[in-house]
């Protein structure tokens, strides 16, 4: 993603990927006769939770945990694949690396399917909470250098004091449910980029094949944008054409356009339109110039668009500063003499039809 986030370690929260962890290894080798038992197959602390009762019940999850236990103990040697595919799922870091291969709910027996889905959608809904994820939003929010998305840099993260902000799974929990309550794969994300843009989409398969991805958590792409095929619009008016490309063309960054819509985003929120921002900045870029009174050809003119546009590299990913930077440094460099000579007149008070 554009920034990289802090992972915060030292919380109650990871408690519960433990003790589902302790679970799959303590039944991973039961017998189709054994009786599912919180106190031989869970962690003390666990195993009390679980035991609790309800109106004289078992509380909902001993019911799913019981489940889950019934469908693997019956499914004999298949065993291991739903052993196996907790393991792969979990190994975040490596499936985002394409170091382990992907393995999703449609690789298990069909059985247990049902199962697992009930299991961990009930530990992401209803039990995290128990394990301080609030809590856990707090110093995640203190931890970071700032308080921008990394996906988009458009939009930033809420307050922890006004609500927790979404967590994303990174992997989507409806095709890797055993990595749903992994804290390796949640991430707080501004809510446009998880709620209407990215939503189940999966960062790692193109629903071809498995390609890299990158995980917040480890690192960052650094993207730079071209504009070669656009035809810019003059100031105050809106006829143009919009052609951005992504640069490095790697799988990582294709599917980080393609995931958060980031292209179309920048173009229908920042650039298309009479009232666009990218109106408004060239009017920035007037006043930036303003008192200039050495801005007399069109090569000076042009390093004057290119140092406005440096000036946001020294906060890139916030406020859509990438697409500030990269597009007056590309305008400096490359609009059409026309463009860049209109401008020359403005500054310097000169009327001429172009
Ligand atoms: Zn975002």
């Amino acid at each position: 993603m554009l920034q990289k986030y802090s992972f915060v370690r030292t919380q109650d929260v990871h408690k519960l990927q433990r003790e589902i962890s302790t679970f799959i290894h303590l039944i991973r080798h039961v017998k189709s006769t054994d009786v599912f038992d919180p106190d031989v197959y869970l962690n003390p602390d666990f195993a009390t939770k679980v035991k609790r009762r309800h109106k004289g019940a078992p509380v909902k999850i001993f019911t799913l945990l019981n489940d889950f236990f019934n469908k693997y103990k019956a499914l004999g040697v298949r065993k291991v694949k739903v052993f196996n595919a907790f393991v792969r799922m979990n190994d975040v870091q490596n499936l985002f690396d394409k170091r382990t291969v992907r393995i999703t709910i449609d690789n298990i027996p069909p059985q247990i399917q049902k199962e697992t889905l009930d299991l961990f959608y009930f530990l992401y809904e209803n039990t995290l909470t128990d394990y301080n994820i609030h809590k856990h939003y707090e110093d995640f929010y203190t931890a970071q250098g700032n308080n921008w998305c990394p996906f988009c840099g458009m939009e930033k993260l809420l307050h922890f004091t006004h609500q927790k902000q979404d967590y994303d799974h990174l992997l989507p929990k409806s095709k890797y449910p055993f990595a749903a309550i992994n804290m390796r794969n949640l991430a707080p994300m501004g809510h446009n980029c998880n709620s209407v843009y990215k939503k189940t989409k999966d960062l790692i398969w193109d629903d071809k094949k498995q390609i890299k991805a990158v995980n917040p958590y480890n690192k960052k792409i650094n993207v730079k944008l071209d504009f070669t095929n656009t035809t810019l619009p003059k100031r105050g008016d809106d006829k143009g054409v919009w052609d951005i490309k992504f640069l490095p063309d790697c799988d990582e960054v294709k599917r980080w356009k393609f995931v958060y819509c980031i292209s179309d985003r920048i173009v229908k929120d920042y650039l298309a339109g009479k009232a666009s921002d990218y109106q408004s900045w060239l009017d920035l870029y007037l006043g930036f110039v303003q008192s200039r009174t050495d801005l007399k050809t069109l090569k000076q003119v042009r390093t004057s668009f290119i140092d406005f546009g440096s000036q946001f590299d020294n906060h890139r990913y916030r406020e859509c500063n990438y697409l500030k930077a990269d597009l007056f440094k590309w305008i400096g460099s490359n609009a059409p003499d026309i463009f860049i000579k209109s401008f020359m007149d403005t500054i310097n008070n000169v009327k001429v039809k172009l």
